[in-house]
């Protein structure tokens, strides 16, 4: 069966790791592979990866490539993603010099071509409203949005009733910044990978409700999955 790989492109907050995470449950085999996720578990782990990785994270900075390929060949290898039939990639290509390393890695692999790309876009002041919006409970871990997804009283846990945390990094500041990245570096290697693969571009109005964008992610991808998957 050949497999198929898809790439999604968003800025920050616009659903791509909700989204992938949604074709995870709909499709049989199907693997996440999230550049933030896995550079976030390396940090976690302590690995040397994640202690270069994390003071660039935390000023919304970009990872250097070597940093971010070295967790992606990491993960890679992992018998869930070795095993996978559907492969969504989310977060890489973040710049164009990512390109030739995502297809070497494909190739390295033996994962398959890129089939589709996937584009969610939102409105800028939509994207810093998200962005300063973000809750988190601190005991629960429950994670909540004001402007997408808030809690019944104010930064307050449905669940368990805490007070809820902004992280330090959700700032206006760091939300315009990372709108500038990606105006300026992962726009460009889009249309690299477009130029490079042929794949078409799926665009996806991410301005609307999880179950709204949700549905369109399912009805973009299921073109390109062999038929037993579904
Ligand atoms: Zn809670």
């Amino acid at each position: 069966m050949t497999p198929t790989n898809v790439v999604v492109f968003g800025p920050t907050l616009s659903g791509k790791g909700t989204n992938a995470g949604i074709l995870t449950k709909v499709f049989q085999t199907c693997a996440a592979i999230s550049t933030g996720t896995v550079l976030r578990a390396q940090i976690d782990a302590g690995t040397v990866f994640g202690r270069i990785a994390e003071p660039v994270m935390r000023q919304a900075q970009l990872v250097s490539n070597g940093v971010t390929f070295g967790a992606l060949f990491a993960e890679a290898k992992k018998p869930h993603v070795m095993g996978a039939t559907l492969r969504v990639w989310d977060g890489v290509p973040r710049e164009p010099d990512q390109v030739y390393l995502l297809m070497a890695l494909l190739d390295v692999f033996d994962f398959g071509k890129v089939d589709a790309i996937l584009r969610y876009d939102l409105p800028d002041e939509v994207v810093v409203a998200r962005v300063i919006g973000r809750r988190e409970c601190p005991n629960c871990g429950a994670k909540f949005n004001n402007a997408t997804r808030p809690p019944k009283v104010v930064d307050v846990c449905d669940n368990c009733n805490t007070e809820l945390r902004q992280r330090d990094d959700d700032t206006v500041e760091n939300a315009k910044t990372k709108l500038r990245i990606y105006r300026e570096q992962t726009v460009p290697a889009l249309q690299l990978l477009r130029e490079m693969t042929g794949a078409p571009l799926v665009e996806i109005d991410a301005n609307r409700t999880i179950a709204e964008v949700g549905a369109s992610t399912i009805k973009a991808v299921t073109p390109f999955i062999a038929t037993n998957l579904i």
